[in-house]
């Protein structure tokens, strides 16, 4: 007879200076928060506003792994976004309150299939296969938050060297508290949920081999090697 062994899958994350994990409960993503970036991918921001979508919280990939090219896409994007770690629970959160909810910061990149978010699009279907896939949220060390700071100044990607995406935080559409507040409209937000708050103009694609490194003005660089995934 088969015999199953189930353990739980928490994922963690790594907080700087600190020998504990943060347990991930949920992933959340906001799209469409940077202009550039909204017109890049063919909308017009006046009229677009940012939305939400989610990721599992396995498709966590810590700092310095590999990621394996997934299968079914010959597409695969990076996003590089600053990635907000909640610490305590909360719903309909004011934004003036809402920097109290935050445990701290990371780097984190939304790994995306782009072909398949494409076709979605257009037909109106659900994004997971696009968005949520195995090995798709990549994410540095967390950085416990400075009360009442939020990080500021540039927002970076290259691939191989060469400089993909380069902004600045204060160029996103919804701030940090903003974000906080329309989220905590639709969802609890508990401790362990990890908000991915959108990319800059400068999407592109990756390839087996491609090393990927990107970084926030004072938290960590996120480095990732792109494999070949098994057949
Ligand atoms: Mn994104």
């Amino acid at each position: 007879m088969t015999r199953y062994v189930f353990e739980p899958a928490i994922a963690g994350v790594a907080i700087a200076g600190s020998v504990e994990r943060f347990p991930v409960h949920r992933i959340y993503c906001v799209g469409r928060n940077y202009e550039e970036h909204v017109r890049e991918m063919g909308g017009t921001p006046e009229r677009d506003a940012p939305i939400f979508f989610s990721k599992p919280p396995d498709a966590i990939v810590p700092n310095g792994a590999d990621v394996p090219y997934p299968p079914r896409t010959a597409n695969l994007h990076h996003e590089i976004e600053l990635v907000v770690a909640i610490g305590r629970a909360g719903r309909r959160i004011a934004a003036a309150d809402a920097l109290r909810h935050v445990f701290g910061y990371a780097v984190g990149n939304d790994f995306t299939r782009r072909d398949l978010q494409a076709s979605a699009r257009k037909a109106g279907q659900p994004w997971d296969t696009s968005k949520g896939f195995d090995y798709s949220a990549g994410i540095t060390d967390i950085h416990p938050a400075k009360p009442g700071k939020l990080p500021q100044g540039r927002i970076w990607l290259s691939v191989n060297g060469t400089i993909r995406q380069d902004s600045r935080l204060d160029r996103m559409i919804w701030s940090v508290p903003e974000i906080i507040a329309e989220l905590s409209t639709y969802f609890t937000l508990q401790p362990g949920d990890l908000v991915y708050t959108g990319t800059p103009a400068g999407v592109g694609p990756l390839k087996p081999g491609d090393r990927v490194e990107g970084g926030i003005d004072g938290l960590d660089v996120l480095r990732n090697t792109i494999v070949q995934s098994e057949p």
